[in-house]
């Protein structure tokens, strides 16, 4: 699964984020992302998320691999 990650440096808070993906982010009073839980995204949301990352103006969107199971011993 993957994560959606903000680069909080980056974001200029135009909220096209929010709007392509509702499920995981609200815009708060100045158009910056506010996460609804832990962004992690969903296999039906992948292709939203694709397109939030690749159409964010900053760049500031990106999907990080989440790696789970057994913790290594
Ligand atoms: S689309 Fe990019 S710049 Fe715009 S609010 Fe989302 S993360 Fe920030």
């Amino acid at each position: 699964m993957n994560r959606l990650h903000v680069d909080w440096t980056a974001c200029d808070g135009r909220g096209l984020c929010a709007e392509l993906l509702p499920e995981l982010l609200v815009e708060d009073d100045w158009g910056y992302p506010v996460p609804r839980g832990d962004m992690s995204v969903p296999p039906a949301l992948e292709p939203a998320a694709r397109q939030a990352v690749d159409r964010c103006p900053a760049l500031a969107l990106r999907l990080t691999r989440v790696v789970t199971g057994p913790a290594p011993v």
